[in-house]
């Protein structure tokens, strides 16, 4: 057995499950239990290399297979991994030359109050590449974060959704993506200082979303991190609430400002009660814990009924505006007409309509709020 980086050792064996299963039980450190776990590429001598350095090669190109597999897995060098592998190197290669030309751009989608007002917009980077056409930021987010592109394409992306929004009326807001590589590895604090002062954004008028993972894997830098920016004004925001480790002891510790419900919840909200409980509870839980709520992913206008019945504060998804390039949000026009719009038209559901649409009755808060455009849809 050898050390041959920080955490990557190699180990010359026959058989692998019961190393596997052994790394997999808890290791004592003082009063905690800590969690490891082991991603395994397996190369074979001499189907795989008959040198050591093809051997080696062979046998880093699985393990990268099985670290993207999700952890605690092993797999065996094939052949068809070497493109894998090289097609990844290559995207990674001209992301840096798109980050370098500045050729990623921001698109905007808004955010809608429960009164039918854009409260703000959240930016959401495009790349267009030149020969494959746009690529989806699930694909290159976490390839920018494992090479650490993310840092300086997270520069750019925080100076010009910061640019952007010193432009639009002062009431509205802009939500920023931030990855958990860029609060452990750069001077984030610093940067967002520099750019709220250098485009003369009001600080409040700022929200960075944050994911669950973050918070988990470095909860006290998180954690301070939270504090300087609520020093700041700036707020912070738990993305894609439901997915991942779920642990509400963070809702306790860390005092976000809003939480948003995971897409997928919404999505089965309709026709499925489990999930409609699931997120009726998160919305009671959060305001008992006097956190702002938004649901993202909404499509039809029976979840956005949903919703509304429920309290929720503040919704995102097609049904009331797809991501758009910055030009064509009009702060010329009455952006709660365009909304008011779309959400008075009652073929907007993508689905079959059940037989019966749920009737939206109104609840208490409805009842006392101005007529809006949203109150049509009861
Ligand atoms: P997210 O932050 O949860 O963003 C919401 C995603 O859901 C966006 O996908 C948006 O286009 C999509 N979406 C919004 N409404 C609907 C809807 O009604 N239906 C469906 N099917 N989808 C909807 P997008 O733009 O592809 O981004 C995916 C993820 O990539 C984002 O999830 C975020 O985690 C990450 N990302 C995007 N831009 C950035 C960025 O600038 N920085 C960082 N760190 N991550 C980013
Ligand atoms: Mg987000
Ligand atoms: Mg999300």
């Amino acid at each position: 057995m050898a050390r041959v980086g920080g955490d990557e050792f190699i180990i010359v064996q026959n058989g692998i499950q019961s190393l596997i299963d052994s790394l997999k039980a808890p290791v004592r450190i003082g009063e905690n239990d800590a969690l490891i776990g082991v991603s395994v590429g397996i190369a074979l001598c001499p189907r795989d290399g008959t040198t050591a350095t093809e051997v080696l090669k062979s046998g880093d190109i699985a393990m990268y297979r099985a670290k993207r597999a999700g952890k605690g897995q092993a797999f065996l060098y094939q052949p068809d991994m070497d493109t894998d592998v090289r097609s990844r190197c290559e995207l990674e290669h001209d992301l840096r030359l798109a980050i370098e030309r500045e050729e990623l751009s921001l698109h905007y989608q808004p955010l809608v109050d429960s009164s039918g007002r854009i409260a703000g917009y959240e930016a959401l980077a495009r790349w267009n590449h030149p020969t494959r056409g746009m690529v989806s930021p699930a694909i290159f987010i976490p390839l920018a974060e494992e090479s650490g592109l993310i840092i300086p394409l997270g520069k750019q992306i925080l100076l010009s959704a910061c640019q952007t929004a010193a432009q639009w009326p002062a009431g509205l807001t802009v939500a920023i993506n931030i990855s958990a590589v860029q609060v452990e590895r750069s001077d984030l604090t610093g940067q967002i200082k520099a750019t709220l002062e250098e485009t003369g954004l009001d600080p409040h008028r700022l929200e960075l979303e944050v994911t669950e993972s973050m918070m988990i894997e470095n909860t006290d830098e998180a954690l301070s991190f939270v504090a300087r920016m609520h020093a700041l004004g700036v707020k912070i925001v738990l993305d894609d609430f439901g997915t991942g480790y779920s642990s509400l002891s963070y809702l306790q510790r860390v005092p976000f400002d809003k939480i948003k419900i995971d897409r997928s919840f919404i999505d089965r909200m309709a026709d499925d009660a489990s999930a409609r409980t699931i997120v009726e509870s998160i919305i009671g839980m959060s305001h008992r814990l006097h956190l702002r709520v938004t649901a993202e992913g909404i499509e039809t206008s029976e979840q956005l009924a949903l919703l509304l019945q429920t309290g929720c504060d503040e919704m995102q998804g097609f049904l009331l505006g797809r991501p758009m390039p910055a030009t064509q949000i009009r702060a010329d026009s009455p952006l709660s007409a365009q909304i008011g719009h779309l959400l008075t038209s009652r073929h907007t559901s993508a689905r079959p309509q059940p037989e019966q649409t749920p009737p939206a009755a109104e609840t208490e808060r409805q009842r006392n709020k101005p007529a809006s455009a949203l109150r049509s849809l009861s």
